[in-house]
This record gives C-alpha cells, structure tokens and sequence, in this order.
C-alpha cells in the first residue's frame, strides 16, 4: 500500500503480472483500517451499480467510518426505494480529499462520471472490485471476478467472509444488484453459488416478493409508452438473428422519457425466437449515441464488437458510447453484428 496520493491508474490492458486478485482479507483489512471513504460506480447506473454502492456505504457506515455515496446521475428514481438509498447523492462542483475510493461494477474508470472524477481530490488508495472481463484493472487493489454474474455476488462474500457487517438493509441492496444482474436468475452466467448466496440472503429476512415487485412490477406508464414506439421502429438483420431498435433524441424529448426508462426494453428483442444478438441505439445530447447489445451464443461475442468501439462489457450484454448520427453508428455496429452471427457455423 502506498500512503501518498495515488493517481489512478490509466486505462491500460492489464499486463499479466498484475492479474493477480487483492484477497478479500487485503480489502477488508483497508476498510477497517482507513476513515473516510467516497464509493462510486458507472455512469446511467443499473441495480448491480447502486444496489453494490449503497450496499457497501451502509457496510461502512455501520463500521463507524465517514462515507459518501457518489453516483454522476445520483439516485435513480426506480431504485429510490432501496434501503439507505438517500446515501446516494451528485458528486458536489469542489472537490474532497478521501482516504479510499471505492469504484464498483465499473468497467473503466472513465465510465465513473467526469463530475465524480474531478470531485475527488485526493486519494490514498483505489479500490476497484468488478466483474467486466474487460476491466484493465485501474487501482491500487483490484478484485475482478469475471465469472461472479454481478458484482454484488462479489461483494456478499467479501462481507460474509470477513465478517464485515450484513444486515437486512444491506441483504435487501445485495438482492436487488444479483437479481437485475442476472434477469432474475435466468442468465448463463447464474451459478449455484448465486443461488446459494440468494437463500443466504433471504434468511438475512427480506421480502423477495415486494421486493421484487418494487423491482418489476412498478414502472412508470411512459415506459411502456415508449416501447410501444419502440417496437414500430423495430428492425431485423442476418436472416432474424440480428434484431435492433433505435431512439431518436426527439422521440425521448416527445414521449417526455428520461435515460433509466429504457433500460431492459432491449431483452424484449433478446427474448424473440432465432435472434442471436439485439441491440439498441440511443441517441444522446453530446452527439454520440448509446449502444447497448445482447447476445444469446457466446460465439457472437458482442463485447468484443463493443470493444471496437471503445466500449466493453461482457461476452453477452455489453455497450460502447459512439460519436455520430444515430443511423450511422446503427449501421456501423450491425454490420459488425451481422458479421458475428454469420461466423457461426452450427
Ligand atoms: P447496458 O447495455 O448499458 O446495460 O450495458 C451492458 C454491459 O456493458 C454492462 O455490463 C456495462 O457495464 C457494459 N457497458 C455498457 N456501456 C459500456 C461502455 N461505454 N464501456 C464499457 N462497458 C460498457
Ligand atoms: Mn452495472
Ligand atoms: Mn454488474
């Protein structure tokens, strides 16, 4: 550990002597051991984001340690029922000194946030705890687990463990990051061990049910309005095993939607028959447009399609931030999706 100010590693490709994981034991002994922390996580955050920085912030308050929660887009309206949820709050414009940063489910360090990058000022050590094969591990202690299916997962048995606190609250955050993460314990990526830490979690005495209610079954009517939109601009490529849809910024703008609605309206294209990868282009204010993509045979790697363009993620759902017009990104990226499902030969 170095005691002086630390710049976060650049984003470099991990050279193999650095792929060696930071035990639970190293991180937790950096936990007790410091005062004040700032924890964070990606920009247009999912549950496994804010379920794993709340989590972890409850987890440090309940240690007795000074913790802020930082996210560039603060407290999603959908998940600001979770408990300890008003931890979470913008980065502030002067920036603060901390003993620890603690950067979750972030697949590079840019993807923190500009405002949550120049709000810290400086920082004895970088924690970075993930599950993105694509992290070129930036940070002082680094723990990637590329097969945990959420870094959530990761987190539970770092707590467990280490005997670090996990209570209700902190159980309920846990559940929300695996379950999002995993579409409700459906995807490849669920383990045994997922289940098992899920019955771990639940004898911690959550309500599953609400929970998950709070999760799936509460979205604001403008959600379905848009994927009513959504659907009739709906494409398909590669003989149906390319299917794709795409939001103009005037569309968001005339529906009245905002950034979190859109999220999971994409497994709607997974989860039709002979589609192999779905993707979904939104147009953003900066002039770029936001890919995100899904596969469903890990030979059509779309993290390695995102990767071409800057973005990462992992082999079946990944994303990448591009700059151009909508159509154009949209047919760059398909045609490279084309491609992919073509190569494979069954
Ligand atoms: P999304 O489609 O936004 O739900 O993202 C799918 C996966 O890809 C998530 O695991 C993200 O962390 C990752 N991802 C999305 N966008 C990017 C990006 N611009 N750079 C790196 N990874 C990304
Ligand atoms: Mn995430
Ligand atoms: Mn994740």
């Amino acid at each position: 550990m170095n005691a002086t100010t630390i710049a976060p590693a650049a984003d470099t490709i991990a050279s193999p002597a650095s792929l060696t994981n930071s035990t639970f034991a190293e991180i937790a002994q950096v936990l007790r051991r410091h005062d004040s922390f700032v924890v964070l996580s990606h920009v247009r955050p999912d549950g496994d984001a804010l379920g794993s920085q709340i989590a972890i912030g409850l987890a440090l308050q309940q240690l007795g340690k000074r913790v802020k929660v930082w996210n560039e887009e603060g407290l999603l309206e959908k998940f600001s029922f979770l408990p300890g949820g008003e931890l979470v709050s913008l980065p502030p414009n002067d920036s603060e000194d901390f003993d620890v940063v603690l950067a979750l489910d972030t697949a590079t360090r840019q993807r923190l946030g500009d405002n949550v990058l120049a709000a810290i000022g400086s920082a004895k050590v970088w924690i970075n705890i993930d599950h993105h094969p694509s992290n070129p591990r930036y940070g002082d202690l680094v723990h990637i687990d590329s097969i945990a299916p959420a870094t959530g997962q990761i987190l539970f048995e770092l707590l467990r463990s280490q005997d670090l606190p996990l209570d209700e609250a902190i159980a309920e955050n846990l559940f929300a990051a695996i379950s999002t993460d995993t579409g409700s314990f459906q995807y490849p990526n669920t383990t045994a061990r997922t289940f098992e830490i899920a019955a771990d979690i639940l004898r911690c005495g959550i309500d599953v049910g609400r929970l998950s209610q709070q999760l799936y079954e509460s979205y604001p009517r403008r959600r379905i309005e848009l994927l009513r939109v959504l659907l009739d601009r709906m494409r398909f490529d590669a003989d149906g095993k390319v299917a794709s849809f795409s939001l103009p910024l005037a569309t968001a703008n005339e529906l009245g939607v905002i950034p979190e609605d859109n999220e999971g309206l994409i497994d709607h294209l997974r989860a039709i028959e002979g589609v192999i990868i779905a993707a979904f282009f939104e147009e953003l204010e900066d002039g770029k447009v936001r890919v995100s993509m899904r596969s469903k045979d890990e030979r059509a790697d779309v993290c390695e399609i995102c990767f071409r363009f800057k973005g990462g993620g992992h082999k079946l759902a990944a994303g990448a931030r591009v700059l151009g017009t909508l159509d154009e990104v949209a047919e760059r990226v398909l045609e490279a999706a084309v491609e992919a499902v073509k190569a494979i030969n069954d």
